[in-house]
């Protein structure tokens, strides 16, 4: 996810929601397509395997749902063997008491829950306002894919709460937003609600290691790369400024691929997203020294040295960040079983 996918988001809101603060929803009374009353609980962890723990939306192909739990056994069936500075590493990055495949498929399983299509624009948003007893609705719109052909994954449920949060700035009875995905309704109350985008990228051809077997172990490690990324992107607080782990503007400091130079594809702290992909990819290539061409494996060590490069130097002046991966606490959640539906479009 890039700041440029959350400035759409948020434009795409606040493009129905200009007003005064504490104003009603406009729009016609409705009949939301799913009663209120059937709100998403939260999901409890288990120690279920990784692969059949995520929640799919209806619309991810069958196919790409069956590569993404083949993607996520690997964890479940991984040995864990790795060098003992690659360990330490993840246990740094993910506070981890010890880097076991257990230990990261929780890690994975609080932060990343339900997969979405690549398309958002057939998604159903609801602007609960607590106060009025009303849910304004609207479909999320329109995704433009065209510029970001080569993005693999993006937290939308991280981008949808820094987007409440900015709308509650100009309208400060806006309690929350609920999504629907299949037959609930779930609360977006921060960023640990773990919605993932699947990315154009993630399943084109193009942009596989292996391009000839989409389910090569490569591809999967790829995959798990940007899965562990993105499920960094649900971490962070606003007591220090840290809620999502935002990407920063690479800058033209003499350190950074020209081609990133300008583009908010950068870390500039020591534990971003981008580092933590990193890390899990750089572990993970153990297994593929074993089942891996060489060439693929060349490949994966050109995709671990391209998401290292993306993190910063820092300087003396601005050194690299720490960021605090600490949860926000979030919203709660209000009984909206008796809410009068609006449409907001
Ligand atoms: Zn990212």
């Amino acid at each position: 996810m890039n700041v440029r996918s959350i400035l759409a988001l948020g434009a795409l809101l606040f493009s129905v929601s200009c007003g005064s603060s504490s104003e009603s929803p406009q729009g016609d009374a409705t009949t939301p397509t799913l009663p209120f009353t059937e709100v998403a609980s939260p999901i409890s962890l288990t120690s279920s395997p990784l692969a059949d723990f995520l929640i799919y939306s209806n619309d991810v192909p069958a196919s790409q749902v069956a590569i993404l739990k083949q993607d996520l056994a690997v964890i479940d069936t991984w040995d864990g063997l790795m060098t003992a500075t690659e360990s330490q590493s993840l246990k740094g990055l993910l506070k981890l008491s010890a880097v076991t495949p257990n230990n990261l498929s929780l890690w994975f399983k609080e932060r990343i829950k339900y997969i979405l299509q690549a398309d958002l624009s057939k998604y159903q948003l609801g602007l609960v306002f607590a106060s009025e007893n009303e849910v304004g609705l609207q479909e999320l719109g329109s995704t433009d894919t065209q510029d970001e052909a080569n993005t693999g994954g993006g937290n939308i449920g991280t981008a949808i709460y820094l987007t409440t949060l900015e709308e509650q700035r100009s309208r400060s009875n806006l309690s929350y937003l609920i999504i629907r995905i299949n037959d609930k309704w779930v609360p977006v109350l921060s960023p640990r609600v773990g919605l993932m985008r699947i990315g154009p990228a993630l399943f084109d051809p193009d942009y596989q290691v292996n391009h000839t077997n989409i389910h090569a172990l490569s591809n999967s490690l790829q995959r798990l790369e940007v899965l562990f990324h993105e499920a960094r992107h649900s971490d962070g607080n606003q007591k220090t400024s840290s809620v999502g782990f935002p990407h920063v503007i690479c800058p033209s400091d003499g350190t950074i691929p020209d081609n990133l130079v300008g583009i908010p594809a950068c870390d500039d702290s020591s534990n971003g997203a981008y580092s933590v992909g990193a890390a899990i990819l750089k572990s993970l290539l153990h297994i593929c020294e074993r089942r891996c061409s060489i060439t693929e494996q060349e490949v994966l060590k050109s995709i671990y040295l391209d998401r290292i490069s993306r993190v910063t130097t820092g300087s003396a002046t601005n050194p690299l960040k720490l960021l605090d991966p600490a949860p926000e606490t979030g919203f709660n959640a209000v009984n909206i079983g008796d809410f009068q539906a609006f449409n907001l479009r």
